[in-house]
């Protein structure tokens, strides 16, 4: 496996960063997650929007402009011959002595890899997955997308060790978000309810393309919070994320969802999202 660090691409183990990396003793960086389907990235342009966003909010100095981000992460995904799967990209402050403040002259350590997994055909899009609610326990800044993510471990973890593969977390007794996706229901009207965006989310970029996908549709759309009870009575419930586009949530705290079966509608939005996929976006 091929692994791009600070400028070179080198086999996976001989990639090595600092110590003293501000990603590594302060979760000082930001990162992002992009999918990849028939060897092309999906929705890449607002990917890498999000990312330089998240760079200026912490205030790292974006090495790249984006056609050469472009370049690289295209580069990276022919290198280990992806068809399917993730790309990671992740940007910290830097190696320097430890000090809380910012270093100055400081290159940021800049790193990606990918890894090859089946998202059209996952079992988990046939069966749904089963969620658990816990609550929320992080920052009050979760439209950056920060490499902190000691929350969501721990969230995650409490859903592995349930049974369930994703954890909804509650704030306030509404739904934020899942440990790493954008959590939506079905109400029995046949609405999608999702969280309107705010710094109490991630701006999901598959949650905003299966908006665009939905309005177009003509399905409507309710953007407001939810309750956990109104996810335990929805029709339907599912998540988006790039690494999975849209995975239906069957079941919530041990209660099924509807029938307990991934929902038409559901199925329906994950269709039309795999067919927006499939097509490489303009260069
Ligand atoms: N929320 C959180 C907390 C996430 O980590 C992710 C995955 N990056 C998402 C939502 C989904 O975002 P996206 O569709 O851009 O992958």
């Amino acid at each position: 496996r091929v692994v791009f660090l600070n400028g070179a691409f080198l086999p996976a183990d001989e990639a090595k960063v600092s110590v003293m990396d501000r990603g590594f003793l302060f979760s000082d960086g930001v990162y992002e997650g992009v999918g990849i389907l028939g060897g092309h990235l999906v929705d890449n342009e607002p990917h890498l929007e999000r990312f330089e966003r998240s760079m200026r909010e912490i205030q790292i100095t974006n090495p790249h402009s984006r056609a050469e981000w472009t370049r690289l992460e295209e580069e990276l995904v022919r290198r280990n011959g992806v068809a399917e799967g993730f790309l990671y990209i992740q940007i910290t402050r830097g190696v320097a002595e430890r000090d809380f403040m910012f270093p100055k002259a400081v290159d940021p350590t800049v790193m990606m890899f990918t890894q090859a997994k089946s998202i059209a055909n996952s079992p988990a899009a046939e069966t749904g997955v089963a969620v658990i609610t816990v609550e929320d326990q992080r920052w009050r800044r979760r439209d950056i997308k920060s490499v902190s993510l000691l929350a969501q471990v721990l969230a995650k973890q409490a859903a592995g060790d349930a049974g369930a593969q994703e954890a909804w977390m509650v704030e306030d007794g509404f739904v934020t978000e899942g440990g790493s996706s954008s959590a939506f229901i079905v109400t029995k009207a046949g609405n999608i309810v999702v969280r309107p965006l705010s710094n109490a989310i991630l701006p999901g970029i598959t949650r905003k393309s299966l908006l665009r996908l939905s309005k177009e549709a003509g399905i409507t759309l309710e953007e407001r919070l939810f309750t956990v009870q109104e996810a335990y009575d929805a029709a339907e419930a599912f998540l988006t994320s790039a690494s999975n586009f849209v995975l239906p949530v069957v079941s919530i705290d041990g209660r099924p969802v509807g029938d307990g079966k991934p929902g038409p509608l559901t199925q329906r939005l994950r269709h039309l999202y795999l067919d927006m996929a499939r097509v490489p976006a303009e260069a």
